[in-house]
């Protein structure tokens, strides 16, 4: 690791001033590509539609063995909801009336894991699934998927090892998935991860590995540890593909749902969405379908805690997964649990420098403030890092976004992506509305 002056890095990018004294910020990407036609990048429109028919071939599998999955035919996707009670009490708090529609993408739904996890981490494991079983001849290429629920391939899978480190969510994807098919799994754990998230993996027949130290040491041994077993596959948060492809579908699913709205998008009416941040793979992978999909009338902004601004300060240095917060003498301390990530994603974060516009950064504060505003207004419940995306409409807004590309703020639909909370429990999430409250009406 080179040393790193911080003063030489604040002179050359003035906003770290404010990035380091964790001040709430917001960072418009000069590097977003312009032109009609997206850049050429390690991942294709055809890899996009090549996730989306794995979902397909798994989905009489997932049905079978999720029964929550049956409504949706064992496809794997959330609702998109108006909160206009939640945008007339944002209009209220935040300062500012906004134009155009508010919608919630909500993730903290998805079947199976609850959160934004469901879609990045199942699709990697049913991808080495299929190979695993294609490879082994049990499977034939057009048998019905549902087979994989007998013994023989519980047998096949048992004797390779699936490995991850996680603050939670993923571990839980991962675990949940991967012990229903019949793996050994091992989560490796940040020691501050939450209790409940670790004995439920573990009453799955997970095994469970806690870290001192950050994300990024649960990862680094997690690797070791797996790749040292030559039956073992590892998930890697910090530079996984797959995890980027599987996500990348929910593009094409909100567009189906968009038009079933009746909401278009061209230029003139461009959408805007707001994906809270950690290593940035989830709302990478969302940006690339989404500008697959929709080109450059998509704008798409990621949102950070300010004690963990990993990828905007990758992105804004260019040094990407080569610096940490850490570097820059910020702490990576959050309760924003799948947000605590001081590295960006190596894969994701190439990606996302062309392709998206921006990046704000918001206090903890807030996002209790938002969980207890959207629970209140709406009655629909996130898990802190979750609503982070609430906040960016009205913090783009402030910014010169709008007069930089002659937009129209009356038509634009605004998208926040809430990205988890339904497995989170009643206890718990009654602690965070508390908190939540107490915090909003202090400021009042
Ligand atoms: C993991 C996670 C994110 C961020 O996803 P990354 O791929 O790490 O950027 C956001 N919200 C929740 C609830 C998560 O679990």
């Amino acid at each position: 690791m080179p040393f790193i002056d911080i003063n030489t890095w604040k002179t050359a990018f003035p906003l770290l001033e404010e990035i380091t004294r964790l001040k709430p910020v917001t960072w418009l990407n000069p590097s977003r590509d312009e032109t009609e036609h997206n850049p050429v990048l390690p991942v294709s429109r055809q890899d996009l539609q090549d996730a989306e028919k794995l979902w397909e071939r798994f989905a009489s599998y997932l049905a079978q063995s999720f029964p929550e999955t049956v409504p949706s035919s064992g496809i794997i996707e959330s609702p998109l909801k108006a909160i206009p009670y939640m945008q007339e009490m944002c209009n209220k708090q935040l300062g500012l009336t906004l134009p155009g529609k508010l919608l919630l993408k909500c993730d903290n739904e998805l079947p199976i894991a609850g959160s934004i996890k469901a879609r990045g981490g199942i699709f990697e494991v049913l991808h080495y699934a299929e190979q695993l079983a294609l490879q082994s001849g049990l499977l034939k290429p057009e048998e019905s998927y549902t087979v994989l629920k007998e013994e023989r391939f519980k047998k096949l899978f048992s004797s390779y090892t699936i490995g991850v480190g996680s603050t939670g969510n993923l571990g839980l994807s991962i675990g949940l998935i991967s012990a229903k098919l019949g793996f050994n799994v091992s989560v490796y754990m940040s020691a501050e991860a939450k209790k409940w998230k670790k004995d439920l993996l573990r009453s799955i027949g997970a095994t469970v590995l806690e870290f001192s130290g950050d994300f990024s040491e649960a990862i680094t041994a997690g690797r070791t540890a797996t790749l040292a077993n030559p039956k073992g596959y590892f998930v890697d948060d910090e530079n996984s593909k797959l995890l980027f492809l599987g996500y990348s579908v929910a593009a094409i699913r909100l567009k189906n749902q968009l038009d079933a709205l009746h909401i278009r998008i061209d230029e003139k009416h461009p959408l805007f969405v707001y994906s809270p941040c950690g290593v940035g793979g989830s709302p990478g992978g969302i940006a690339f379908g989404l500008r697959q999909i929709f080109g450059k009338d998509v704008h798409c902004f990621f949102a950070e805690p300010t004690h963990s601004p990993s990828v905007l300060i990758g992105l804004l240095t260019g040094k990407m997964n080569k610096v940490s917060v850490h570097d820059f003498g910020i702490d990576n301390i959050t309760e924003a649990d799948g947000l605590a990530v001081g590295r960006p994603s190596a894969f994701a974060s190439g990606i996302s420098k062309l392709l998206i516009s921006g990046i704000y950064s918001l206090e903890d504060a807030e996002l209790f403030r938002l969980l207890y505003m959207l629970g209140k207004t709406e009655n629909i419940f996130l898990e802190p890092s979750a609503t982070a995306g609430l906040k960016g409409p009205y913090q783009i807004a402030k910014s010169d976004y709008y007069s930089k590309h002659s937009i129209n703020p009356a038509q634009i639909t605004h998208i926040a992506w809430a990205t988890g909370g339904a497995l989170v429990p009643k206890d718990e999430m009654a602690a965070f509305y508390k908190k939540g409250e107490q915090l909003f009406t202090k400021q009042h």
